[in-house]
């Protein structure tokens, strides 16, 4: 290789790789923005002020380092918890960090690692691999159902076979929208052995109400971990949180392994303050629920496919070029995912408005097929 091919002297395996991340244009260039799975509702007046304030406050001693420990805001979020869906989270079950990217990536750094493996199954979430590939873990993938259901004999001998370290079970499943049942996590808890369960429940408020938060399994199985955000249903993705649930004994070696100080006075502040207007910043995920509804029947009604969901987004397809059809939306202003399997798109749910105008977008590049 000459010099020019090896400067700078990157990992081998990360040469020519492109970083992660949707396209991201400005409003002028996409005024209606469907595509990473955002909150289209602000937070009110009230909440951004409270947030303000707080921030402010914590302004003033900026000379100083955060508490490395956030205890305060670990105690708000197991409130948060127990109010949704948990029993008897208590505080050092808790474990913080820059986003649930970091939280997961925290996970296999002190899980995973050279001589482990982490396991999930395809299509999901495509940080997953990465963040094996940057803790040097063996990276195994099953696969889903075409529905994209987990085929639970194909997932508990996969894993009983594989023996991973980490297993990273989304719940609702990003792209495709698909909750899984409590069962299903119950038995893959009990074939990982020793092995992590982590259920990534980032889009877990948006679930339709026959699907329970797996928080409710937490006592009956150590090796599971139940990640959350504050990023979709909290709309909160500017204020980078998020947040496990697990055996006091997982939250505590995470401490090994984190930065010191990873979280800035100014998130711990803002999220304390966030968590502070919960119900508010949470008012409009019936909206979001029933307006994904509503996209969902549109879509089939339509003649297309559309993978049931239980998240802040749909999966619809299949079209012969997909990108035509993305990028047909884009140039009248809507900007959605190219992203699943080959054919499908993404949508993430906006407002009514939006989701008009992703309509009449979608009707009229159609009509150009
Ligand atoms: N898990 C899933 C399934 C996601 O789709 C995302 C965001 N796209 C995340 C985790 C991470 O979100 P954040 O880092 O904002 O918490």
């Amino acid at each position: 290789m000459t010099a020019a091919e090896t400067w700078p002297p990157l990992r081998e395996e990360l040469r020519g790789l492109e970083p992660y991340g949707a396209p991201q244009l400005s409003l002028e260039q996409a005024p209606v923005q469907l595509n990473v799975n955002e909150n289209p509702y602000g937070p009110s007046e009230a909440c951004a002020a409270a947030i303000a304030r707080a921030v402010g406050e914590a302004a003033s001693s900026l000379n100083r380092y955060p508490d490395r420990e956030f205890v305060a805001l670990r105690g708000a979020l197991a409130a948060y918890l127990n109010a949704s869906g948990g029993s008897d989270v208590t505080p050092d079950m808790v474990w913080a960090a820059n986003g649930s990217n970091e939280v997961m990536l925290q996970l296999l750094q002190a899980f995973g690692g050279p001589g482990r493996r982490a396991l999930s199954f395809a299509p999901t979430y495509s940080m997953y691999p990465e963040y094996a590939r940057d803790t040097i873990t063996e990276w195994v993938v099953g696969h889903r159902e075409h529905d994209f259901t987990l085929d639970l004999d194909h997932a508990r001998s996969l894993v009983e076979e594989v023996g991973p370290s980490v297993v990273l079970l989304p719940s609702p499943n990003n792209p495709t929208g698909t909750a899984l049942p409590h069962d299903a996590i119950g038995v893959l808890c009990e074939a990982a052995g020793d092995g992590l369960v982590v259920v990534d429940e980032a889009y877990g408020e948006f679930r339709r109400t026959d699907t329970p938060s797996a928080l409710e399994l937490l006592p009956s199985h150590r090796n599971l971990v139940v990640t959350r955000t504050m990023s979709k249903a909290f709309a909160l993705a500017g204020g980078r949180l998020g947040y496990l649930a697990a055996d006091p004994a997982i939250a505590d070696a995470i401490r090994v392994v984190r930065l010191p100080y990873h979280l800035s006075a100014v998130t711990q502040a803002a999220a304390l303050a966030a968590l502070g207007h919960a119900d508010e910043l949470l008012a409009r995920v019936d909206d979001l629920r029933a307006e994904r509804d509503a996209t969902v029947d549109w879509l089939r009604a339509r003649g297309l496919t559309v993978a049931d969901s239980d998240a802040n987004f749909v999966l619809f397809g299949t079209f012969a070029d997909r990108h035509a059809v993305w990028q047909g939306l884009l140039d009248r202003g809507v900007l959605i995912r190219e992203t699943g399997p080959a054919g499908w798109l993404r949508v993430s749910i906006g407002t009514p408005v939006e989701m008009g105008q992703f309509r009449t977008a979608l009707t009229e590049v159609m009509e150009e097929l």
